[in-house]
């Protein structure tokens, strides 16, 4: 981590740093893992050790740096970012979704694209799409992240599809989220097929769309 951001680091050689230590790499490499950047270092001499601090303590539990979402649309992939942006859309596949138990794509009529058929492990994911009146993005929100925003666990998810079916249960966070901003932690993976955000944490941001409408209103001098 430094102040800009976070990054993974892989180490083909042996190292052994500690918590806390300020590292110089000089001479690593950046790859690509999963859509987001690595660094990698293949030999220890490309690692120095810093001895004096070249900035403050940073807290790894709380560390998220604010990225407007269209510096982020338009950006490389990151880690650790914090953004926001209004829902426009709640994807019709969001909800409880069926694995490949090798390798974690989705079913599709119990079918892995690389696998065959399958009896699929079920998993709560959550797609939106986010919108700053300028530039969007796809919202993804895996289980851990989904059962937060939600306010409910994957079995009490279950429940309620099992009660109102799949499209009941979408229609209702349609209810509860369309048109509501919301503060989102996590990385970003932007490729040709534009950006998506994974959420670590979504959260509603406490504007009151009335409140909010009237304000802006009353910027522009707008009178109904
Ligand atoms: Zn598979």
């Amino acid at each position: 981590m430094d102040p800009t951001g976070r990054c993974r680091l892989t180490a083909w050689c042996e190292m052994n740093p500690s918590e806390g230590d300020f590292i110089r790499l000089e001479g690593a490499r950046v790859q690509y893992w999963q859509g987001s950047p690595d660094l990698v270092i293949d030999d220890l001499e490309q690692v120095k050790n810093l001895s004096s601090q070249p900035w403050e303590k940073i807290d790894p539990e709380n560390h998220w740096i604010p990225v407007n979402l269209s510096e982020l649309v338009n950006g490389g992939s990151r880690r650790g970012i914090e953004t926001s942006g209004t829902i426009v859309s709640v994807r019709n596949d969001s909800g409880i979704i069926e694995r490949c138990s090798e390798c974690r794509r989705v079913l599709r009529e119990n079918n892995c694209s690389e696998h065959g058929n399958q009896v699929g492990v079920e998993d709560l994911r959550l797609r939106f799409v986010v919108d700053n009146g300028i530039s969007n993005a796809s919202l993804l929100m895996s289980k851990d992240s989904a059962e937060e925003f939600l306010g409910m666990d994957m079995e009490r998810v279950k429940g309620e599809i099992a009660k109102s079916g799949r499209i009941g249960f979408v229609t209702e966070l349609r209810n509860r989220c369309l048109s509501r901003e919301v503060f989102i932690r996590g990385r970003s993976i932007v490729d040709e097929q534009g950006a998506m955000i994974l959420s670590d944490t979504t959260s509603f941001s406490d504007i009151d769309p009335k409140k909010y409408g009237n304000e802006i209103m009353e910027k522009w001098g707008l009178v109904i």
